[in-house]
């Protein structure tokens, strides 16, 4: 396939510009996705960070979630931050009644799960497969990986503290997910490793 796949940001909400600049700094041709055409002319996707029971909303309203759905069930590949996680997880502890998501990932998460004291934090992270030094992960509001199932690789856990051990990033085929903002570091490591994994896919 081409050198430079076109892959959309999901912009129903939330952090798109920051995911767009990261993905063409990475080399791929960054399109914002509204409707069914943009999503129709993609090689792969991300959900960005934001609000993941708005996303929920506005995806049904602009009858968007069944052809996020079928895309994500014909193998097209998706990298999930932060809310973007939530919506890709098979399932959520702590959504709300009327939340639906895409799914994809075998993986449990919990929204908010880091707790409101600790909003939002920065953390050096080691992060499987980017190479190179640590990776300077920002969490605001995150969730965390509470199960996953035997597909699932995982990526990057907190290495010290009291959630030491806790899961941050998973793979599961062309599925890709982060509790934290790869879109607001300057580093694009995960992104170039998304822009590969929607090479070796599409
Ligand atoms: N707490 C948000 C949610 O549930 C996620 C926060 C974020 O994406 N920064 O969707």
């Amino acid at each position: 396939m081409n050198s430079a796949p076109i892959i959309g940001v999901l912009a129903l909400q939330g952090g798109v510009r920051e995911h767009l600049g990261s993905l063409t700094a990475a080399g791929a041709q960054a399109k914002a996705v509204h409707s069914l055409g943009d999503l129709a002319s993609i090689q792969g996707l991300v959900i960005p960070g934001g609000e993941s029971t708005v996303m929920s909303k506005l995806a049904i309203q602009d009858g968007l979630l069944e052809p996020l759905r079928q895309a994500r069930a014909s193998g097209m590949a998706m990298f999930g931050s932060c809310a973007g996680m939530i919506m890709l997880a098979n399932q959520v502890t702590d959504a709300r009644a009327d939340q639906e998501f895409i799914g994809g990932i075998d993986m449990s998460v919990r929204r908010n799960a880091f707790g409101s004291q600790i909003d939002s934090f920065e953390m050096d992270l080691e992060v499987q497969g980017i190479g190179g030094v640590s990776f300077p992960a920002v969490f605001i509001r995150a969730p965390w990986v509470e199960e996953v199932g035997p597909e699932v690789q995982i990526l990057s856990t907190i290495s010290k503290g009291p959630r030491a051990g806790t899961i941050v990033a998973v793979q599961q085929g062309p599925l890709l997910a982060t509790s934290f903002h790869p879109e607001l570091t300057g580093d694009i490591r995960i992104h170039a490793t998304f822009v590969e994994i929607v090479r070796q896919y599409a």
